[in-house]
């Protein structure tokens, strides 16, 4: 996995700009608001299929003031976010239903929902960023056996699940295994342990706490494990 050449800095530039442009929202249709308390926070993954897609995402809780109806603040933000350059949708109607306070805004694959309404004091300030790719492709290799045929500690024998391997031989010790609707699932098998389920990691077994069922999985030594 690498990094991106100057996808980091474009997508912290436009996270900027986002939590920049919330903020005048804010202070100017819900005055008394403390826009201190808007936070991006890091990039948080939005899609789990290689490669991850991160974007800043941002929510913020201000007050209407009275004299202002939520048609009014609608309006009002409208008219900011376009004449900062915003591409602005207001729904007029919505399954019959007409909707005055909302507004979503877009620029440079960022989006600005605003919502209001004349049942509720609050307003929604709602943000994000497009999702980027970060990071080339993670790949993720098959890890090394912690035991083989000739390091296996005398007195022990492979384990039969994993085979040495020590890691869950299910997901190679990821936790996880990929899920083509979600990118990622959790690992039927050790359900996120990474370890293998048997012998929980040492890639070994003690012949002398092998259960009869056990040993049955050694049959090329019969009965006659060596003890
Ligand atoms: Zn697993
Ligand atoms: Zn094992």
């Amino acid at each position: 996995m690498g990094d991106i050449p100057g996808a980091r800095e474009e997508l912290d530039r436009l996270g900027r700009a986002l939590r920049a442009q919330l903020v005048v929202l804010i202070a100017d249709l819900t005055p008394g608001s403390d826009p201190g308390l808007l936070f991006l926070g890091e990039p948080a993954i939005v899609d789990w299929h290689e490669p991850l897609r991160l974007r800043y995402s941002a929510l913020f809780r201000g007050e209407r003031p009275v004299n202002v109806s939520a048609a009014g603040l609608a309006s009002r933000a409208a008219a900011l976010l376009r004449s900062a350059g915003w591409e602005v949708a207001v729904p007029e109607e919505n399954d019959g239903v007409r909707r005055h306070g909302v507004v979503t805004g877009r620029l440079d694959g960022s989006c600005i929902d605003i919502r209001a309404g004349d049942h509720t004091s609050a307003v929604m300030f709602e943000g994000r960023t497009p999702a980027m790719v970060l990071h080339t492709p993670q790949q993720f290799p098959r890890p090394d056996p912690v035991r083989t045929p000739g390091t296996v500690t005398p007195g022990y024998v492979l384990c039969y699940e994993c085979d040495g391997l020590g890691a869950c031989p299910g997901c190679g010790g990821r936790g996880w295994v990929p899920d083509r609707t979600r990118g990622r699932t959790d690992c039927p098998e050790c359900h996120r342990g990474r370890v293998c389920v048997i012998c929980r990691g040492p890639g070994q077994l003690a012949l002398s706490r092998l259960s009869p069922y056990q040993r049955g999985h050694y049959p090329e030594s019969g009965q006659g494990l060596p003890q």
